[in-house]
């Protein structure tokens, strides 16, 4: 038997606060509740939690504000609950450190994927990935830097093997542009959104078999990219 995760839902609607009172619990999960930025970080420091659902429009502050603080002393995951057309404030909380985002109305399956996502990588320590990345007919030895569809060697690029690293480091949870650019380019380069978009074409071309309908590279719109684990 596994341990339950203790998670925090800093969230001011009623009905999602509903809604996940019940849901959560019963998929063994232990949830804390908070309704504004100051009853959530009090709530983070008194009960540590596992995982943060984080609502961005709170009614004392904005919910960024729980990230900023929250990150000054912890990496455990904040997944932010945001509204449809929220892209700024998606991308914005998620450079400031958040993980993943859901976006209103989410289903529970899709909440419990980012979550389960979340808590895994959080579980594992960031530079010891798995030595070996496999997901439908894709399938990335990490030690031996070798990668093969249908098990045919694929040769990439240093670029191209660098982003799909990025994105296998971040595996099931939604990156930004920014933070690609960075992790592959390096910092003087987060506005190069071009090159990103280059690269990540090249890639789909060799590793999806239908470019146009990606099945493991999949855009974030307005957002970023997010490869697929489930
Ligand atoms: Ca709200």
């Amino acid at each position: 038997m596994s341990q339950e995760a203790t998670i925090l839902l800093i969230e001011d609607e009623p009905e999602i606060r509903r809604f996940l009172r019940t849901t959560l619990p019963a998929h063994g999960f232990r949830l804390h509740e908070a309704a504004t930025v100051h009853e959530g970080l009090s709530a983070a420091k008194a009960w540590n939690p596992d995982l943060i659902l984080l609502d961005l429009g709170l009614p004392d502050l904005e919910g960024t504000e729980v990230i900023r603080q929250v990150r000054e002393w912890t990496a455990t995951p904040i997944i932010v609950l945001s509204a449809r057309n929220q892209e700024q404030a998606k991308v914005e909380a998620l450079d400031l450190g958040a993980d993943d985002y859901v976006t209103k109305p989410f289903g529970v399956n899709e909440l419990l994927a980012r979550m389960r996502a979340a808590l895994r990588h959080a579980s594992r320590s960031a530079d010891s990935p798995e030595p070996v990345f496999s997901l439908g007919d894709l399938m990335v030895d990490l030690g031996r830097r070798q990668v093969f569809v249908s098990g045919k060697e694929t040769h990439l690029t240093p670029i191209e093997y660098k982003l799909l690293t990025a994105l296998i480091r971040y595996a099931g949870r939604v990156m930004t542009h920014r933070q690609l650019l960075k992790e592959v380019w390096g910092p003087l380069h987060v506005e190069e959104g071009h090159y990103l978009r280059v690269y990540m074409r090249q890639l789909r071309n060799k590793l999806e078999r239908n470019p146009a309908h990606p099945r493991y590279l999949v855009t974030e719109l307005g957002v970023g990219y997010r490869l697929r684990t489930e």
